[in-house]
């Protein structure tokens, strides 16, 4: 299994990265943001729970997440990979899943970095904003969003840095062109990944 985990911070394109990597190597994206915006729009009872932290730029707590995920992962034990897409974002949510893939040997194999400066990461989500209705696309919540990064995820590059899995894309690209670094990434750190196959 080609388990990959895509890692930046909000905006940095990795929604889009991940179903563009997900078609082309036939592996599942798995987004927990799309997850909770799914159970926010069903209206259901973790739905309504979650909405508060998502609209207001916190992290929703390890707790609920994992136990969600979890039920999650589970549901797709047949797939070739899984592309993680906004999960960890915590050293807390990382060392779970490590232990989670670990009882099934299927380790991460690769962090992708999607490397954005932040005015540009600012200028990317008003203009989303403007288009979509999330909640959290919102002038204050993005800067909210972005500390909450900081303080909580960004301390994930050291962690994988150390397990050797890290791996840097510049991110200040239009898409297509970051996504063919990804794919060069991909082709030359895998040895078994091919177009709509992998063994
Ligand atoms: P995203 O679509 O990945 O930008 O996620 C949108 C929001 O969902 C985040 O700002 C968090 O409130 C929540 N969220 C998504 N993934 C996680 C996670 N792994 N842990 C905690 N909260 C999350």
């Amino acid at each position: 299994m080609l388990n990959i985990v895509i890692f930046g911070p909000p905006g940095s394109g990795k929604g889009t990265q991940s179903k563009m990597i997900a078609e082309k190597y036939n592996l599942l994206h798995l987004s927990t943001g799309d997850v909770l915006r799914n159970e926010i729009e069903n209206n259901t009872e973790f739905g309504i729970i979650v909405k508060s932290y998502i609209n207001s730029g916190e992290l929703v707590p390890d707790d609920l997440i994992l136990k969600h995920l979890y039920y999650k992962a589970t549901e797709y034990e047949d797939t070739k990979g899984i592309i993680f897409d906004g999960f960890p974002r915590t050293t807390n949510q990382a060392e779970i899943l490590d232990k989670m893939l670990e009882k099934r040997s299927d380790p991460i194999k690769l962090v992708i970095r999607i490397e954005v400066d932040e005015d540009e990461i600012i200028r990317r989500m008003i203009g989303r904003g403007e288009d979509s209705n999330r909640g959290d696309d919102k002038e204050n919540i993005i800067h909210k969003r972005i500390k909450v990064y900081k303080e909580q995820t960004y301390p994930l590059i050291d962690y994988y840095k150390e397990q050797g899995k890290l791996v840097c894309v510049d991110g200040m690209y239009a898409a297509d062109k970051v996504f063919k670094a990804i794919c060069r990434i991909l082709e030359t750190c895998s040895d078994n990944i091919g177009e709509e196959e992998i063994s």
